[in-house]
């Protein structure tokens, strides 16, 4: 299971509430596994067929394939989901599929079930395609049936060879998360279990990466078969990703580390100017707005804490409109989720902020407003704390 940025992609359906998404570079792989099978694999297997019928029965092979993939993430999801973690959608892309956690599992427990959930519908799926196999070559069915035979031992093979993958113990794979799961048991320190499970995972992409090359080096020198060059790349590619993805959850463990020992009281803007719900959008960006230079503002009717009101709020009205329309006609009404306590860590509001698609929140001490804390000034303490242990300037950390 990889984390995964989002890209371009589209949403084909929900399972268990959850979208199911194919990212573009799903098409080429989809597309290459369907040639491979068609020109290669199936030609080889299952002599003397069409080519219409090899092409046919390529597509059909990947396209199960790849819902043996969504298979092995629902499992991810379905224990997730047990454990009251919200899967914010599955993305099926060029190296198989990546289920997005929108927060992290809440007990070492949890997080152990969740990674190998996943291996064991793959090692499931595997056992019965090649139970399936095996039983109709020993049974010698009809030869008209041979081809499902032939699927049954692709399909096998490939998802043990997708949950074998999986457990390589380094994080973001299963693998890594189960390692992580162990080390934070162990260690009581989620972080530090996340940093070194994460180091792991820098060193099998180093390493499927150099095997990649290796291979890859060997067929061009035609010390080993030919047909190894494409798998070599594959190797390679995976262990580059492999690399990147740990090298990316390596610093978000230790952007995480950073807010989680920062409360909201000490970043929050002690601003306690709040707009009044009955007033015109002409007169609030007038009189609050462009004077003060926040982009939002709580709003309040009668002393009460009745919403929030930001630049985009106002934005999706025409300023035409804007003298004849209230501040409470286009705020955000007032929902628990607006607020957090002072006391409360920058990471639980930054994951507060993430869920509820707020860029700011209102901060309250003692059932009193004392500020808002925005999700910039969350990045600002960021990019001060972690200067010099990254290259680059900090990017907004996903939400788990
Ligand atoms: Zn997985």
């Amino acid at each position: 299971m990889f984390q995964f940025t989002s890209g371009q992609g589209w949403q084909i359906g929900r399972i268990f509430g959850i979208p199911i998404v194919i990212h573009v570079s799903w098409l080429l792989v989809f597309a290459f596994v369907t040639w491979t099978l068609a020109t290669a694999y199936l030609p080889a297997a299952l002599p003397g067929q069409s080519g219409p019928r090899y092409w046919a029965m390529g597509g059909m092979a990947a396209l199960l394939l790849f819902l043996s993939v969504l298979l092995h993430e629902l499992g991810h999801c379905w224990v997730a989901l047990r454990y009251h973690v919200p899967i914010g959608q599955i993305t099926l892309f060029v190296f198989g599929g990546v289920a997005h956690m929108k927060k992290e599992p809440p007990t070492p427990k949890a997080e152990f079930l969740i990674a190998i959930a996943g291996p064991i519908v793959s090692f499931g799926l595997g056992a019965a395609c090649l139970g399936f196999g095996i039983v109709n070559d020993l049974a010698g069915l009809r030869p008209d049936l041979h081809g499902l035979t032939v699927l049954g031992w692709l399909l096998g093979t490939v998802n043990l060879q997708i949950g074998l993958f999986n457990l390589i113990p380094g994080f973001p794979l299963d693998g890594g998360r189960a390692l992580r799961a162990g080390l934070w048991a162990w260690s009581k320190d989620f972080y530090a279990a996340t940093r070194r499970s994460a180091v792991a995972g820098l060193a099998f992409g180093v390493l499927l990466s150099c095997l990649g090359g290796s291979l890859m080096l060997g067929a061009g020198l035609h010390l080993l078969e030919a047909s190894l060059i494409t798998t070599g790349m594959w190797v390679a590619m995976i262990g580059l990703f492999l690399f990147a993805t740990a090298k990316g959850t390596r610093q978000q463990a230790v952007f995480r580390e950073t807010l989680a020992r920062v409360t909201v009281s000490e970043l929050v803007t002690p601003s306690v100017i709040s707009v009044p719900a009955a007033l015109t959008i002409e007169s609030a960006v007038k009189g609050y707005f462009l004077p003060h230079g926040f982009s939002g503002f709580p709003v309040m009717e009668q002393d009460r804490l009745v919403g929030m009101v930001t630049v985009q709020d106002l934005q999706r009205l025409p300023q035409t409109l804007w003298p004849w329309r209230e501040v409470r006609n286009v705020m955000r009404p007032w929902s628990a989720e607006m607020e957090i306590a002072a006391g409360a860590s920058a990471l639980h509001a930054l994951e507060q902020m993430g869920m509820a698609s707020l860029d700011r929140l209102i901060v309250r001490q003692d059932g009193r407003i004392v500020g808002v804390l925005t999700r910039s000034a969350v990045w600002r303490y960021l990019n001060l704390r972690t200067q010099g242990r990254s290259s680059s300037t900090v990017d907004p950390p996903q939400a788990a």
